[in-house]
């Protein structure tokens, strides 16, 4: 079994929830005892928050460098960065290491096709939402990619930062998520990506208009895979 290196803690309310997927695939595949073989650097996520509000993009590739190269020397085969926003910073920190990333993004578009959906809704943070290191990804994949209009970017975004990162899951966020989803699938879209490690936290498939494909689950499923093909 390869050794996944988890790169987390951007909330680490989401990187819980990888540390669970990633168990429970390994042990559903393999059964009986068996675990993934997990190395951990979890960033304090404060720093990083306070360089993303500043546009410092170079103190934070620095901070993630640096925990992925930790986690190289101390025997990852491959690193998973469990947050879309900061594969951002992919390019940065491929460069300080040897072993691959296993991207979001690649894992969610893989995912969305094998579904045979073509157009989808897109909810992340403002950055996931308006550049393109997750987005131009999903598009290269051969899907067409709606985002919520310019004032929900703003409140899909607030949501993120000021309740889901900090543990707090409030019901009348749930029920702008809601209309959002229904406003994109209103546009044609046939699923809504949650490209925001914490949106499973606020929206599941029971609460969404639309089929939801929720990148933390697919991007763990898909590590849990790698880890024991
Ligand atoms: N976890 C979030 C994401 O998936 C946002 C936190 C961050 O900025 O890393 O984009």
């Amino acid at each position: 079994m390869k050794t996944i290196g988890l790169l987390g803690g951007m909330s680490w309310e989401s990187t819980v929830t990888y540390y669970q997927i990633l168990n429970r695939e390994v042990a559903r595949e393999l059964g009986g005892f068996h675990s993934a073989k997990i190395l951990m650097y979890n960033v304090d996520f404060a720093e990083l928050e306070e360089n993303m509000s500043k546009g410092n993009w170079a103190g934070n590739a620095a901070i993630l460098s640096d925990a992925a190269k930790r986690l190289e020397s101390a025997g990852a085969d491959f690193i998973v960065i469990a947050t879309n926003t900061m594969h951002k910073l992919v390019p940065d920190i491929e460069k300080n290491i040897r072993i691959p990333i296993l991207h979001i993004a690649d894992a969610t578009a893989a995912r969305v096709r094998k579904d045979g959906i073509g157009r989808v809704g897109f909810l992340g943070t403002k950055f996931s939402m308006t550049q393109d290191f997750v987005l131009g990804r999903l598009r290269a994949a051969g899907l067409e990619v709606l985002i919520p209009d310019e004032k929900d970017i703003g409140l899909v975004n607030d949501i993120i930062f000021n309740e889901l990162c900090l543990g707090k899951v409030l019901e009348p966020s749930r029920e702008q998520y809601k209309r959002i989803i229904s406003y994109m699938r209103d546009r044609g879209a046939e699923g809504v990506v949650l490209g925001c490690t914490e949106i499973g936290m606020l929206i599941g498939e029971k609460d969404s208009p639309l089929p939801v494909y929720d990148t933390t689950i697919i991007h763990a499923q898909e590590a849990a895979r790698r880890a024991i093909e």
